[in-house]
């Protein structure tokens, strides 16, 4: 084997990414471990990906034992790990039908081609705006950063695809004024990840869910990173009692591996006829396999009763560390899927305090230059809480010390 090491990325890989110095190897639960035998807690869960934490039993169990069957068919056959999850998803949900993709911004790409397609089919052509919202974060192909709300990453890649509005996300009277009858949907995260973990207000949801009625036009709700268990929920929309047309779902799905599932009410999901859309990929049995025995995992009360629990602790924590160093504007978010936002005079600093995180032996996240993220597997324990906090507390001391 040859030996590589974190210089091989610059030297190897499009830079389109600046991976931190360490180079883990093996995982198990919310611990990582690097060549050199050095131990991690991980709170970055993968970016809200390894919602079971690192090579958990039954989801090796499941890749296994699916490893041995049958991997891949290509959709001009079903199988069942993909009828069995679509059913897991399809009971247990608002929706009533699924389509699986690879990866959140596929999945997301299929709910916006729906909703225009829905639209054209039923309304004309002329119904095709998608109103979305600032600093909200959809997937990077072409069609999903346009629709995301972040303008550095659309930038250089025009032109764009047309016919999308960005509004202030939590403001109800802009939202009000800018719908009309040539809006096909309104999408959002029900609390805003990458863009800072921002939660949605319930009178907010509440609105888009009346507009979205009132002009026939489709609500999306993007839970790629809010789904799966992260908010306490099996999905976010469940905090609010609302229900979305359609559900976007990726990220903690597959449990690392990689999966997209789109979850659609039938009267939406009807515009998506034979041949309108597809993947070769999509709905993979070994993915869906996988998949299914996170679900199980995830759907448990004792997990998302666990996951409300644990955000408490990680609350008591971060507001004890905030006391002491004066650090956080606002410890944020729901369940497992936390922010604190930095002081003014920490503004634009978030990855400093990412890196003398990792300096302890703790992995953390960022969402934007000025919040810290932490997105642990949804059963972390409160000793590895109890231990990460303290490791992220000697972070903040270092960084406040300067
Ligand atoms: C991560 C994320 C995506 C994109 O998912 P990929 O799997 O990276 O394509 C889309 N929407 C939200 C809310 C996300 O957090």
């Amino acid at each position: 084997m040859t030996s590589v090491t974190r210089e091989t990325f610059d030297d190897v890989m499009v830079p389109n990414y600046s991976p931190l110095s360490v180079i883990p190897i093996k995982g198990e639960g919310c611990k990582l471990w690097d060549k050199e035998g050095n131990e991690y807690i991980d709170f970055a869960g993968g970016i809200a990906v390894n919602a079971l934490g690192h090579c958990h039993p039954a989801l090796v169990g499941a890749l296994k034992e699916q490893g041995e069957k049958l991997w891949h068919l290509s959709n001009v056959f079903t199988n069942e790990p993909a009828l069995e999850l679509a059913k897991k998803l399809v009971d247990n949900t608002f929706a009533d039908k699924v389509f699986f993709a690879n990866s959140g911004g596929e999945a997301n790409e299929a709910a916006f081609k729906l909703a225009r397609k829905y639209a054209s089919e039923n309304f004309g052509p002329e119904k095709h705006e998608i109103i979305s919202f600032k600093q909200s974060f959809h997937g990077r192909t072409l069609f999903t950063v346009s629709v995301g709300g972040q303008p550095k990453y659309t930038q250089g890649f025009e032109p764009l695809p047309g016919g999308i509005t960005h509004l202030e996300y939590n403001n109800i009277e802009m939202l009000e004024a800018s719908v009309s009858d040539k809006t096909c949907a309104i999408v959002l995260e029900p609390v805003q990840g990458e863009g800072g973990i921002i939660p949605a207000s319930k009178a907010f949801v509440e609105k888009v869910r009346e507009l979205c009625d009132k002009y026939n036009a489709v609500m999306i709700f993007d839970e790629i990173q809010t789904g799966m268990g992260r908010t306490g929920e099996l999905f976010a929309y469940m905090l609010h009692g609302i229900e979305p047309d359609v559900l976007t779902s990726a990220k903690a799905l597959g449990g690392g591996f990689p999966i997209g599932a789109m979850l659609a009410k039938e009267k939406f999901a009807a515009a998506l006829k034979v041949g309108t859309h597809g993947s070769t990929y999509g709905g993979n049995a070994l993915g869906c396999a996988v998949a299914s025995a996170a679900f199980d995992i995830i759907n448990d009360p004792a997990t998302l009763e666990g996951v409300k629990e644990k955000h408490n602790l990680f609350n008591t924590k971060l507001q004890m560390i905030n006391e002491q160093y004066n650090v956080f504007e606002e410890v944020r978010g729901e369940g497992l899927l936390i922010g604190a936002a930095l002081k003014e005079e920490y503004l634009g600093r978030a990855r400093e305090f990412m890196v003398a995180a990792l300096e302890q032996n703790l992995m953390i996240l960022m969402a934007g230059p000025n919040v810290i993220r932490l997105a642990p597997s949804l059963l972390v324990s409160e000793a590895e809480i109890e231990q990460g906090m303290r490791a992220f507390e000697k972070a903040v001391a270092k960084v406040v010390a300067g």
